[in-house]
């Protein structure tokens, strides 16, 4: 049964109500491997089988939503001091990494020039490429700016569809506003990163039409998964952490609607989750590199290579663990120059 539904899929397309039917019976085991045998295939046939790997700056311009999103620890009160971010740039690419995005907080009433006068710094000592992510922060006029400066892509994370939680879970910020970007850079043609939260309440069928929504942005280039996780001094810290199974599920069901964008992880999700990730047919970027300007004092895994740049900023390399973890399932990681 669960066969013929895939077969029917792969054959005369998907439609809401065949995805929904997938994700829901996907929750035996043996309907899941067949899923991810066709995702993982997908995959392969339309972005190839080799991952690469990014590096991801942190908390670069501080959270002005207020009040804070109920799960959120990741803003920062200050601005990454440029001499520091671009000394961890030249730290990365000496990694070997070629591709980066700089990333939080957000500002209603725009980032704009900040996030320029960024950009224009990094390219002016590196060429490196460059992502921008901080939320419904940016104008038109900045979506098009940045994209004369070729950045790779324009982030707008709406990490839930629906607007009940939205407001509910993000009461400080704007679901419209968000959306009002993935508007923009797709009418500007700039590739599109975004990002989608399992876990933070919603139903399964708020997923589907999440998925569906995000899959007609022609320039959708990226979309991410994180994974909720109630961390403690939030306001969600009673609500149940996100299984794997249903990341991994949901990521499987996307593949089937979206075999050409990149299917990534994001926040609540550790190097322990790749197996499963990219045996649903996750890929093909990974974050193998943070950096934080944040006091990071110990390493989560011996393998990892934790650099202080100085006494307010760090680079957490998490390379060595991850491509082992993915050479021993015979995935080759390559750097970025290769496929360009
Ligand atoms: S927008 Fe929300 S999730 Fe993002 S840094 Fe600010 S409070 Fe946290």
């Amino acid at each position: 049964m669960f066969t013929t539904l895939l077969h029917t899929v792969l054959n005369e397309g998907i439609n809401k109500r065949l995805a929904l039917k997938i994700l829901e019976e996907s929750r035996w085991p043996q309907n899941a491997l067949e899923l991810f045998a066709v995702a993982s295939r997908l995959r392969d046939e339309n972005l190839g089988k080799e991952l690469y790997f990014s590096a991801g700056f942190g908390g670069v311009l501080p959270c002005r939503i207020v009040p804070r999103c109920a799960y959120c620890t990741y803003f920062v009160a200050e601005p990454f001091p440029l001499p520091d971010l671009l000394a961890c740039v030249r730290k990365v690419e000496e990694l070997g990494i070629r591709q980066m995005h700089l990333s939080g907080g957000s500002n209603l009433e725009g980032y704009d020039s900040e996030i320029l006068e960024m950009v224009q710094a990094i390219q002016e000592t590196s060429d490196i490429q460059v992502e921008v992510n901080l939320g419904p922060s940016l104008s038109a006029d900045t979506v098009k700016a940045l994209k004369t400066m070729k950045v790779v892509s324009i982030t707008s994370s709406l990490e839930t569809f629906t607007p009940e939680l939205f407001n509910r879970t993000k009461p400080g910020d704007s679901l419209e506003k968000r959306k009002q970007l993935l508007e923009i850079c797709e009418q500007e043609g700039v590739p599109i990163r975004s990002m989608m939260m399992i876990g933070l309440g919603e139903k399964y069928a708020d997923r589907i039409e999440q998925l569906f929504y995000l899959s007609r942005f022609s320039h959708l280039y990226h979309l991410r998964f994180s994974r909720f996780y109630p961390y403690p001094r939030t306001a969600l810290h009673n609500q149940l952490r996100c299984s794997p199974w249903e990341l991994a599920r949901t990521l499987a069901v996307a593949r089937l609607i979206m075999p050409r964008i990149n299917l990534g992880l994001a926040a609540g999700n550790e190097p322990d989750d790749l197996p499963l990730w990219y045996a649903a047919g996750g890929g093909n970027q990974l974050l193998g590199v943070m950096v934080s300007n944040r006091k990071v004092e110990n390493k989560t895994n011996p393998e990892d290579e934790l650099i202080i740049i100085n006494e307010r900023c760090s680079v957490y390399n998490r390379m060595p663990l991850m491509q082992r973890y993915l050479q021993e399932m015979g995935a080759s990681v390559i750097s970025k120059e290769k496929i360009q």
